[in-house]
């Protein structure tokens, strides 16, 4: 390459680099994997090494990756979140150096030998995949808990991170009066699964990966969903200048025994042989984890020694990550599929000979969408490589062109839905084609009841056969038709029997009890999940109020951006949703929000109100009692606004938009003078029991 080859190849990585930085930190929606990512890096500082004069202070091969260029991702669930308060870190939150090559580990300690004078360890870790976290004690209480943002100040997430459950509020023992200790938040395989499935159900994209689900879930802006996404932590590392240890060892031992949560998989060790057969260990072993971790990390373990050495711009001099390469392999693509979801989205899924990868037989990946074909130019026929994404998700990441079988031809995307021979069509924005065929197509008729009588939903007892056997027989079309189906018709059908069929019509008839929060999710509008079914409920009350609400008004619903309020107002100006609408509501489904915790007063009628900051009782509860008095939430500061409800520490940006509109901020205490004294009480009693 010639000079001016070098530096546009420079500029071409550095754009490369920042674009895929913004997606993995801030949208939490990676496209390359983590080693095509590394590598990348690694040619950027070797081409600047070579080429000083090519070398600018914003260059990435400097910047820590930051998650905090903007409040919000990609994804619709987190556009509505953000909102955070930005504080800086009292000491720099660096990145790690890091290697796929053990070689570069032992350069990495012949470093060390020749410039630490005295004896020294080190201290093997595992390298938890997550998000890094901040937490500062003080007497012995949680009181912050920030983000790495960009090293330099994070996002202010204390209390999402006070509803992760092994967190601890209060210390015991001989703590320190006050003292930071950093970490990662990690989402076990368990909660991934269980998250990415509810995601799948309401039509929302999956994460692509633990780290992803675990980064995204921790920048939600509802603490109490944070609480049941089932985060974990794990500490790792006391900045040296707030504690008197000589060792990090010793500073992780003591913050255990203060009830910290500290992992044990670490060892110290003597020298290479030793890291090596660590490094060798966890290759392997790391598979049984329940969360995922992606290398080991190396650090020196005496403080003097780490002090000695010091840090870069970007990370420390005295640890070093050994990264563990993506499991990947090579197999045989045999044929695509192309699956039609229960929103009608169409998804080409790639059927593979099949191949070993990370401890399970991979048989078919995700070829995500017709771009994403387009973009591995992948044929019937082609050895591919394959990777599993945060080691759960098989996915196609290229294709041996070597290998290519001569006449492959690339693959046309099915023009008809495969399943209804419905034409499909692509929606301005979306990347998926979808099948129109709402009310006619087996599939997403099937999909929607199956639904609808989901566990979280309805909860019927009834699974897929038994949705394929109902569809089959002609008996059922919209979920409303499950409770037309009598006795006498279950009994003429295969396997069942009195008991079954009674057991099947009892749990129909228990759906009677269900609360209209998840009557109204189980209607299955796509990217109401759970919570935002429970959010729209509530503010608004009944079926009918969301039915006639207009865009402005379903904006109103805390957390509802375009994407949500979008999606509601098509589903109820369709005319077969509200005949089906009218049908359940015949058979007896709720669809106005309990009465008694509705009517207690209405006291804030007619009142628009935000909400900000902590209170006494959780920000869900608080919403429920505001809707109780017949108020309602607001998600932003306007001029409709009758007044913000501030609790301890509010969001500077509301109470500066109140100032400059010059609407009232009220105190909790403030607030429930304005309702009914006596029923605060019974406020209480009811929104826990709720
Ligand atoms: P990193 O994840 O490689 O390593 C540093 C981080 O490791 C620390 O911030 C800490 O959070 C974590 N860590 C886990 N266990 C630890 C332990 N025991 N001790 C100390 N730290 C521990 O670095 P990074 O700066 O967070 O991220 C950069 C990396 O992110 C890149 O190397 C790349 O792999 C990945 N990335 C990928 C993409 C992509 O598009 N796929 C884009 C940007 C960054």
């Amino acid at each position: 390459m010639d000079r001016n080859e070098v530096q546009a190849r420079i500029q071409q990585l550095r754009d490369i680099l920042r674009e895929n930085s913004r997606k993995y930190y801030v949208d939490n929606a990676p496209t390359m994997s983590d080693q095509e990512y590394d590598f990348l890096m690694r040619e950027l500082e070797d081409l600047e090494a070579a080429y000083p004069e090519f070398q600018t202070p914003d260059s990435p091969t400097l910047k820590v990756g930051s998650d905090i260029d903007s409040p919000f991702g990609s994804n619709a669930e987190l556009r509505t979140g953000g909102d955070f308060v930005k504080r800086a870190h009292r000491y720099p939150m660096l990145s790690l150096g890091n290697t796929y090559s053990i070689a570069e580990v032992e350069e990495f300690a012949a470093r060390a030998d020749k410039t630490l004078e005295d004896d020294f360890t080190y201290c093997c870790e595992l390298k938890f995949d997550g998000t890094a976290i901040c937490l500062t004690y003080r007497d012995g209480k949680l009181v912050q808990a920030l983000t790495r943002g960009d090293g330099v100040q994070g996002d202010d997430v204390t209390e999402n991170v006070r509803h992760i459950k092994n967190i601890p509020q209060q210390l015991h023992g001989d703590f320190p009066a006050e003292f930071e200790i950093r970490g990662e938040i990690l989402m076990p395989y368990s909660s991934f699964e269980a998250l990415n499935a509810e995601r799948e159900d309401i039509g929302e994209p999956p994460f692509a990966n633990p780290r992803n689900a675990a980064s995204g879930s921790l920048k939600l802006s509802d603490p109490e969903e944070v609480g049941r996404r089932g985060l974990w932590c794990t500490l790792y590392h006391i900045p040296a200048q707030s504690v008197p240890f000589h060792t990090h060892d010793e500073a992780l031992r003591k913050a255990a025994s203060w009830g910290l949560p500290v992992s044990s998989d670490r060892r110290i060790c003597k020298g290479i042989e030793d890291i090596r057969a660590f490094i060798d260990h966890w290759d392997t072993a790391r598979r049984e984890l329940p969360y995922a971790t992606d290398g080991i990390v190396i650090k020196i373990n005496e403080l003097a020694a780490q002090r000695a050495l010091g840090y870069t711009a970007k990370s420390p001099r005295w640890a070093v990550a050994y990264k563990f390469k993506a499991e990947q392999a090579c197999t045989e693509l045999l044929s695509i599929d192309y699956q039609v979801g229960r929103t009608g989205a169409v998804t080409p899924v790639a059927n593979l000979s099949p191949v070993q990868l990370g401890g399970t037989t991979v048989k078919r990946a995700t070829l995500v969408n017709e771009d994403q074909i387009a973009a591995l130019d992948i044929r019937v026929g082609d050895s591919v490589y394959v990777e599993k994404g945060g080691e759960i998700i098989p996915k196609i990441t290229g294709v041996n062109l070597a290998l290519r079988p001569s006449g492959a031809v690339p693959p046309s995307f099915p023009e008809r839905c495969p399943d209804c021979g419905t034409p499909l069509v692509k929606q301005e924005g979306e990347a998926k084609w979808f099948c129109p065929n709402r009310d006619g197509c087996p599939t997403q008729i099937k999909g929607r009841i199956l639904h609808f009588l989901g566990r979280r939903a309805m909860n019927i007892l009834a699974g897929e056969a038994t949705v394929d056997q109902f569809y089959d027989a002609g008996l059922v079309r919209k979920p409303s038709d499950l409770y037309f189906i009598n006795k006498y018709q279950l009994l003429s059908l295969e396997g069942w029997q009195d008991r079954s069929a009674q057991r099947f019509l009892d749990s129909l008839a228990q759906t009677r009890q269900v609360p209209f929060e998840r009557v109204l999710f189980a209607l299955g509008i796509r990217f109401v999940g759970e919570s935002t079914a429970r959010d729209i409920a509530r503010h608004f009350g009944s079926i009918d109020a969301i039915a006639s609400a207009g865009m402005e008004q379903l904006l109103e619903v805390a957390e509802v951006g375009d994407v949500i309020a979008g999606s509601v107002y098509d589903y109820m100006h369709q005319e077969s949703n509200i005949s089906e609408i009218n049908r359940l509501k015949e058979v007896g489904l709720r669809f106005t929000v309990d009465a008694a915790k509705a009517a207690l007063s209405d006291a804030l009628s007619g009142k628009t109100i935000v909400i900000s900051g902590n209170f006494s009782i959780s920000r869900d509860a608080m919403k429920e009692l505001i809707a109780s008095h017949g108020g309602k939430c607001a998600s932003g500061v306007s001029g409709s606004t009758s007044f913000l409800l501030s609790g301890s520490k509010p969001g500077p940006e509301k109470l500066a938009k109140c100032l400059k509109l010059g609407i009232p901020v009220l105190s909790e205490q403030e607030f429930r003078e304005l309702i009914p004294s006596g029923s605060q009480q019974q406020d209480n009693q009811q929104l826990t029991l709720f």
